[in-house]
């Protein structure tokens, strides 16, 4: 059986190892970059240097940044009583895409998930938690994807929160329980901010 040249085994094993990617997709991804300019194929090369060496967590919300600070967290026109806490950046802009949404908010980068051994010390919950305590905030928003850990996630940390004086909100079940932040539609994220219900 032919083998391909070790530098080509290597792009086909890096790309296969991409979510949603087999190996018969990172053959065909590599054939197509093998056949376009080398100009155009180092720009994917580029891009993918740029964002590990430049995009870093915000330190105070924990979103994709590419300065301490991101741009939500610097903008003097959010609402600072509100916070919204979600468990991915790509659920912070969904709510974001939604537009209703006008507060700061906190990102776990994850979630309780004790099947897979991830337990609260690896998220951002320590660091929510100082938030609440020293913040302005008046109304917290479990916006934690509606499914059992999504679940789990927002009942465990409501127990940590609730010796603050802060109201605990969740997102209205608009949104198919089981179902995930950044599949759902704007007007359906919409509609959950808009009919939060306290906890
Ligand atoms: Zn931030």
């Amino acid at each position: 059986m032919a083998q391909f040249s070790e530098s080509v085994s290597e792009l086909i094993g890096q790309l296969a190892k991409l979510p949603g990617i087999g190996r018969k997709s990172a053959e065909r991804l590599t054939y197509y970059l093998l056949r376009i300019e080398a100009g155009e194929a180092l720009k994917l090369a580029d891009a993918i240097r740029a964002v590990k060496e430049r995009v870093q967590y915000c330190r105070s919300c924990y979103h994709l940044a590419e300065t301490s600070l991101c741009a939500i967290c610097q903008d003097p026109q959010r609402d600072a009583s509100q916070l919204c806490v979600v468990e991915q950046p790509r659920d912070l802009l969904q709510l974001e895409q939604a537009g209703v949404y006008r507060g700061h908010y906190h990102v776990l980068l994850g979630r309780i998930a004790p099947l897979e051994s991830i337990g609260p010390d690896q998220l951002t919950i320590e660091q929510l938690v100082d938030r609440v305590r020293c913040g302005t905030y008046r109304e917290v928003i479990m916006a934690t994807n509606p499914n059992v850990e999504g679940d789990g996630t927002a009942l465990y940390i409501s127990n940590l929160l609730a010796e603050f004086p802060v109201q605990l909100t969740r997102l209205a079940r608009g949104i198919t329980s089981g179902s995930v932040l950044e599949f759902t539609n704007k007007e359906v994220l919409a509609d959950a901010i808009s009919g939060r219900q306290k906890i």
